[in-house]
């Protein structure tokens, strides 16, 4: 079975309710571990390994989803690096074993959290109904069954332009200006270069 694996803040209960309601909506099967309930168990060694599973071991995980909110860079915890850390291990884990690492965050914010490496950035608005449908149909068509027709093409295949970043990624919102996910820094499409 299909299943993503959640990287996120467990404060960020807005965020992590509006995903899960997408997945349960279309049955994508997502895993939202965290370390500190992982008691007797060596954490580091079962999310890693769960993040590298492959179909062979019959629990698939496609990618890795990272939720960026305000729990990810200020965790209600004396211990942020924790947090921070364990974030970086799960993205390292995932795209050390090539699978795609989507990142999600919404417009309002830029968390400057950034992550080296991503495939896939989206931006949405958590109280719009809409984006809610357009997640849910995009997870189908690219998580679930990705060998379908695809009826949503990202809006740009985005190589950020600042020469120490390089980041190459989609892009699936209609937006012209965001921050890039791996360096942060503002990046406006110039719409004669869209493709
Ligand atoms: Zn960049």
């Amino acid at each position: 079975m299909v299943s993503v694996f959640v990287s996120h803040s467990k404060d960020d209960v807005a965020i992590r309710k509006f995903f899960s309601e997408i997945f349960t909506n279309i049955g994508l099967k997502a895993k939202f571990m965290e370390w500190a309930d992982l008691t007797g168990k060596y954490a580091g060694n079962v999310i890693s390994k769960t993040i590298r599973a492959g179909i062979l071991s019959g629990h698939d995980t496609s990618a890795l989803f990272i939720l960026l909110g305000k729990g990810v860079i200020n965790p209600q915890t004396r211990t942020p690096q924790f947090t921070h850390n364990w974030i970086s291990f799960e993205a390292g884990s995932a795209a050390s074993c090539l699978k795609p690492v989507w990142v999600f965050e919404e417009f309002s914010d830029n968390i400057e959290f950034p992550i080296p490496f991503v495939t896939d950035y989206v931006n949405y608005n958590i109280d719009d109904v809409e984006h809610l449908r357009f997640l849910s149909q995009l997870f189908e068509q690219e998580i679930q069954y990705p060998t379908r027709v695809k009826n949503i093409k990202p809006h740009s295949k985005i190589k950020c332009p600042y020469d120490n970043c390089n980041a190459t990624y989609n892009y699936w919102n209609d937006h012209n200006s965001f921050n890039c996910p791996v360096c942060r820094r503002g990046i406006t499409i110039n719409s004669s270069e869209q493709k």
